[in-house]
């Protein structure tokens, strides 16, 4: 979600901190700190008794995570189960009974040993690997408490919970029913706690810098901005609760649009697909409410700690989401590596990632890793309507390379008598020279323009960068010309046209996208329903 720093709440005497909004939302309540308890640890008269005290807690936090687990569905089961597994890792608690043996309490070895881990993941590149830090602190502290016997104090109801971070686990034991949000000094908008909040509607703002006094006043959580007020009166808590009401009234009307076909308000018919980045994604949302899957990330495979996923892996990811979508279109993009998105272990260092060995770049430079991917997807291909794309392409030679490696695995399976199917092979249109001069690409099954990247492109302004995000603007008339030559195009030569960047899902943006002449979007599932009444309010 993008962080926007402007508000229409007029700056007062509250005190104001801006950060960004990691799941849109309006609360308003009493600020609750959390912290942890602050129970001490006893410790225990022999080193035999402090390694007992030390697996009995990890058996104690394991069961509270079950008992979570047994009442969770999507994705919090899969992070409480990957925390589940972490608690049963003989790697965590091998080094602390180590240290326990070696003279060390049980609390203290426990913290060490986890401490280490959390450091390496914390400075990781990718922001999914500094996201999973969280769920490590997490199950540190499960078992601090465990040995201490603390339980953290309940929070009052519609709270504003504040904090350098939230655990998942804190988040899955609260009950959000009486509204609330959350405010965090640092935390991250790719966390695990971040998609709960988007998927349960609870709005929450991560990287505030300063955490607000506990105290009477009440807060305003204004997630939809980043912004949260303290103490604030008079035309401020106006302006901020007319806010509060005109979102919850467009997400009211939005919902009503969610589960017909998306038309505008003359009656034209456009497309809207949904953009997903796990298998599991698909889990939450209702095929019914969608024409398919427009874009389907692979990076979050090859992001793991586990290594590059092998063909097995990839299938069955593959095939989960085309079983799901029941015959409507399952648009899969081959690994997107680089720039924005580095993968340990495959991409490679360079002064500017964004201009380097990325995309369709880094895939035709490792054949033998591109290849497994292409095997996975030939052989998903026969359990339903698969598309597939190539991502960051500027030259047709590069079409033309990654289809006949396409052809030749499809051959190769062929041969070996393995079932597959060769679907249509299509190309992101995101690098400028395919948008300016796109008659090369003419062999191509389909077009889906990456937004995102097209915009930084077009603009040379990075989609990740704050100081510059006025100029990041799809709306610019430079990208828009683009988008309608590239329509246009697609027109003339019977090309399908789709655009899956995040404007794509951008109510504001979305009446320029169809004027330009695109009838085909894909969009986050959380923009879906809006994504839906935009399109039924503009006029083509
Ligand atoms: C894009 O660039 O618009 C796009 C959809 O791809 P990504 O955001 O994954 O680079
Ligand atoms: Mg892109």
């Amino acid at each position: 979600m993008p962080g926007l720093r402007s508000t229409d709440i007029p700056a007062g005497r509250a005190l104001r901190l801006e950060g960004i909004a990691a799941s849109a939302g309006y609360a308003e309540g009493p600020i609750f700190r959390l912290g942890h308890g602050g129970a001490r640890y006893e410790r225990r008269a022999s080193a035999a008794l402090e390694a007992e005290a030390l697996t009995q807690a990890i058996d104690t936090a394991s069961a509270r995570l079950a008992e979570l687990a047994g009442s969770t569905t999507g994705e919090a089961a899969d992070m409480l189960e990957f925390q589940l597994a972490m608690l049963a890792d003989d790697s965590l608690s091998g080094p602390a009974l180590a240290a326990i043996a070696a003279g060390a309490a049980a609390d203290a070895a426990w913290s060490d040993a986890l401490g280490g881990e959390i450091a390496g993941y914390e400075v990781a590149e990718d922001e999914y690997f500094r996201a999973r830090a969280a769920d490590l602190k997490d199950i540190r502290q499960q078992v601090l408490d465990a040995l201490t016997s603390a339980d953290e104090a309940h929070a009052p109801a519609g709270a504003i919970l504040t904090g350098e971070d939230i655990a998942p686990t804190r988040f899955l034991a609260t009950d959000w029913s009486q509204g609330g949000g959350i405010a965090l000094t640092k935390g991250s908008s790719a966390s695990h706690v971040a998609m709960l909040a988007r998927s349960r509607g609870v709005p929450m703002v991560v990287g505030l810098g300063e955490e607000p006094a506990e105290g009477n006043a009440t807060a305003l959580l204004d997630a939809e901005h980043g912004v949260l007020l303290i103490g604030a009166g008079g035309g401020e808590a106006d302006a901020f609760r007319r806010a509060a009401h005109a979102f919850a009234t467009r997400r009211r009307l939005a919902e009503s649009h969610l589960r017909g076909p998306a038309k505008t308000a003359d009656g034209t018919p456009v497309r809207v697909q949904v953009n997903i980045a796990d298998p599991a994604d698909v889990e939450t949302i209702d095929i019914a409410t969608c024409d398919g899957v427009g874009l389907m990330r692979t990076e979050f495979l090859f992001g793991k700690a586990s290594g590059l996923p092998d063909e097995e892996t990839q299938y069955l990811a593959y095939r989960r989401v085309l079983e799901w979508a029941a015959g409507k279109p399952v648009t899969i993009r081959t690994v997107d590596a680089g720039g924005d998105k580095p993968v340990p272990g495959f991409t490679v260092e360079e002064s500017n990632p964004f201009l380097g060995l990325r995309g369709i770049r880094l895939s035709l430079a490792r054949p033998e890793i591109f290849r497994v991917q292409i095997r996975a997807l030939l052989r998903a291909a026969t359990h339903g309507n698969l598309k597939v794309m190539f991502p960051m392409v500027a030259v047709a030679e590069e079409y033309r390379r990654a289809a006949a490696l396409f052809a030749g695995e499809a051959a190769a399976l062929a041969a070996a008598r393995v079932a597959h199917r060769e679907p249509p092979l299509g190309i992101m249109v995101e690098v400028p020279s395919v948008a300016v001069a796109p008659e090369p690409f003419a062999g191509a099954a389909f077009f889906s323009i990456g937004s995102n990247d097209l915009t930084q492109y077009v603009m040379a302004a990075a989609r990740d960068n704050a100081s510059v995000a006025a100029l990041n603007a799809v709306t610019n008339p430079a990208v828009l010309k683009l988008i309608a030559d590239v329509a246009a195009f697609g027109r003339e030569r019977a090309i399908p046209v789709s655009l899956c960047g995040d404007a794509g899902g951008d109510p504001a943006a979305i009446p320029h996208l169809l004027m330009a002449g695109l009838r085909d979007l894909s969009v986050v599932p959380a923009q879906l329903a809006l994504a839906k009444a935009a399109i039924a309010e503009a006029t083509v």
